[in-house]
């Protein structure tokens, strides 16, 4: 196995030294410009990033910028960015790097898996490439290259097949540069070794691997079964008045926290929606009498339908129902061209019937 291993090691840093993408984040050892690009790149496509990792680097260019900045700011940064839940932790990570270390990011794995936020992925990212530590990381790509690389039959994302290609990460990690190391099991999981077609015959490591040895690389990664994403129906609401639309602030916590949007309640009839958001206004609205658009959006547990209705108010609504305060915090009008300077989620943009114009603008359909 040992080597193996070394096998393994030396042909995939040969292969990334003349085959590695250039990316912006690969020219900083900045554990701080680091850190925020990997927070960027969870479920997000590397193209998509980098505006917004060039742009967010600008406006926060420090630690202590970025735990200075309100919430407000910082979400308004990341909008159309989506999983808005990666800022606010980014965000309190920062706090407590500003609080805890002074502003510096620190340079041992367990002082970085203690930033909040900051999980075991994140940490081997900034550990291996900021400092050169030996510190691994899997993501996605990661846990299919070494599921097939190594023949592991359990699905990597639980129970023993996770703990498996965490601890082959780990030895193939250990050796001469471990942020290349990681960075070329990346790359191959997002070049050569990707999901449905393997590109098995310009694989640098394809004498070792056992995958493709058994003819089952096809087959790898195992998937356990997933659960029905159940679909729950929303209503929400665009409401004019004073020249803008009122837009509602979550809560901080849970999804969609501390982002604005039109106010948007569980759903019904119109009937029942029509009372639901009298209701949290204190004010109402004159409803179109259909809807003006269904809108689908997808999360991770959940699908959410959300009919949306148009409507005008004849005064501006000043406070929040005291049924709907562990939902809602504030109250806005919103000009639709100033949008852009709030946090809006994806949700919240399809519902305004409004798509980015570029990273973080808004343009009418
Ligand atoms: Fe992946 Fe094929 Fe290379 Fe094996 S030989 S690591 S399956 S690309």
């Amino acid at each position: 196995m040992e080597a193996r291993v070394r096998e393994i090691r030396a042909a995939l840093l040969a292969w990334f030294a003349s085959n590695a993408r250039e990316l912006p984040w690969r020219r900083t050892r900045d554990p701080y410009a680091i850190w925020v690009s990997e927070v960027m790149l969870q479920q997000t496509r590397v193209e998509a990033v980098k505006p917004y990792y060039a742009r967010f680097l600008e406006r926060f260019p420090s630690v202590e910028a970025l735990a200075r900045a309100p919430l407000d700011e910082v979400l308004g940064s990341w909008s159309g960015l989506g999983y808005y839940r990666r800022a606010r932790l980014l965000h309190r990570g920062a706090m407590h790097v500003a609080e805890v270390h002074g502003g510096r990011v620190p340079g041992d794995v367990e002082a970085i898996r203690a930033i909040p936020g900051v999980g075991a992925y994140t940490t081997g990212a900034i550990a291996s490439q900021a400092f050169g530590l030996e510190a691994p990381l899997v993501d996605g790509n990661v846990a299919r290259v070494l599921s097939r690389l190594f023949l592991v039959e359990q699905d990597p994302r639980r129970g023993e097949g996770h703990a498996r290609v965490w601890s082959l990460a780990g030895e193939l990690v250990r050796g001469p540069d471990p942020a290349a190391l990681n960075n070329a099991l990346m790359e191959l999981g997002a070049l050569v070794c990707v999901p449905k077609s393997p590109r098995c015959g310009g694989c640098p490591v394809r004498d070792l691997c056992l995958a493709d040895a058994a003819g089952r690389a096809g087959e790898l990664p195992i998937v356990a079964e997933k659960k029905a994403r159940p679909t729950v129906v929303e209503a929400a609401f665009v409401l004019a008045v004073d020249g803008g639309v009122v837009l509602a602030k979550r809560g901080e916590e849970g999804l969609f926290g501390g982002l604005w949007e039109p106010p948007r309640l569980e759903g019904g009839t119109r009937a029942e929606a029509a009372r639901a958001i009298t209701a949290l206004l204190g004010v109402e609205p004159s409803l179109s009498r259909r809807r003006a658009r269904v809108v689908e959006h997808v999360l991770t547990h959940r699908t959410l339908r959300v009919s949306v209705y148009e409507g005008t108010l004849a005064e501006r609504p000043t406070k929040i129902s005291r049924a709907h305060r562990d939902r809602y915090v504030a109250l806005a009008v919103v000009p639709i061209g100033e949008i852009e300077r709030r946090g809006v989620s994806t949700l919240a943009k399809k519902v305004l019937g409004v798509r980015p114009a570029r990273p973080g603008g808004l343009t009418a359909r």
